[in-house]
């Protein structure tokens, strides 16, 4: 396993690495790896001999109020998950390698950037959309991995990685789940017992919306409801937006039709933890 910390050096180890004709895939994560982030590590490796996981917690997609000085971070314990998963390097640069004194430039999205998530959050989508921009110039990987989990941001990465002509294709994974539903997340270590327990409400809301829409009901404000009266069931949990939109645009049309592929997205604070979730489903089956 090598740790590379330089962009520089990152970008001669890639080169090296397509020069003898291996083919690289990348996972870029913030650290604090689970069985989400290993099932990534394991698809790159499948197929390609080089595969790096980068690990860096990036201050310019926290708020001034989230939880960036607190975000888990564990360096060696990381290295064990990337080795047992099969990656053969990581990329962990400093926030100062990252972003050095007088950094400027900022990618900006327009669209399916500023709802859902681009609301709660101002500015979230422009940290994400630079750092991995970024990430991916510094990697040069020929596929890149990401996770279902943060949908939206599966769109803005696929999105500005096409507007931008950045020579990576970009792969989606399934959310992993723990065996109740709840996906898991690097932010899971922050729940009290009791906030855990009721956490499952999240996926449980969201199956109930996915039934439904199998069924071929749709209506997008009453699919809402459905999955909105389920999370309120649990009186702690302060819903910051539970949503049904198309999977490709995040539109919300008042009906959707037979055969639209949906996301059902939730996002939602308990106690100070804030935890977002999303299923896929086809109106109709
Ligand atoms: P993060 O470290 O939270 O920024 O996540 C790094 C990558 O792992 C992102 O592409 C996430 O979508 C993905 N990821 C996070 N949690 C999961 C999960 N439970 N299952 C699959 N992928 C995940």
């Amino acid at each position: 396993m090598q740790v590379v910390t330089t962009v520089q050096e990152m970008q001669a180890v890639a080169r090296q690495a397509h020069d003898a004709g291996q083919t690289i895939g990348c996972v870029p994560t913030m650290g604090s790896l689970h069985a989400g982030h290993a099932s990534l590590i394991r698809h790159a490796a499948a197929t390609h001999p080089f595969v790096v996981t980068s690990i860096f917690v990036n201050p310019t997609q926290f708020g001034p109020t989230e939880d960036f000085d607190k975000y888990p971070r564990n360096l060696e314990r990381d290295i064990e998950t990337v080795s047992a998963a099969g990656g053969t390097h990581i990329f962990a640069p400093s926030v100062d390698e990252m972003y050095p004194p007088g950094f400027t430039t900022t990618i900006h999205l327009r669209g399916i950037a500023n709802k859902f998530e681009g609301t709660f959050r101002p500015g979230h989508f422009d940290g994400v959309a630079t750092v991995v921009a970024k990430l991916l110039l510094a990697m040069a990987p020929d596929e890149a991995f990401f996770g279902q989990k943060d949908y939206q941001q599966t769109l803005v990465v696929r999105r500005m990685v096409r507007d931008l002509g950045i020579p990576s294709s970009i792969v989606v994974l399934p959310t992993m789940r723990e065996p109740d539903g709840l996906a898991m997340s690097s932010r899971n270590v922050y729940l009290s017992p009791e906030d855990r327990m009721e956490a499952t409400i999240i996926y449980a809301a969201l199956c109930d919306g996915m039934e439904m829409a199998m069924r071929g009901f749709n209506d997008r404000e009453a699919l809402n409801k459905i999955m909105r009266t389920r999370l309120e069931s649990i009186g702690r949990l302060d819903i910051d937006y539970v949503a049904a939109a198309l999977a490709d645009s995040l539109e919300e049309p008042e009906e959707f039709q037979t055969g639209d592929e949906v996301v059902l997205l939730v996002a939602a604070k308990l106690g100070t933890t804030r935890l977002i979730d999303n299923v896929l489903v086809r109106v109709g089956g």
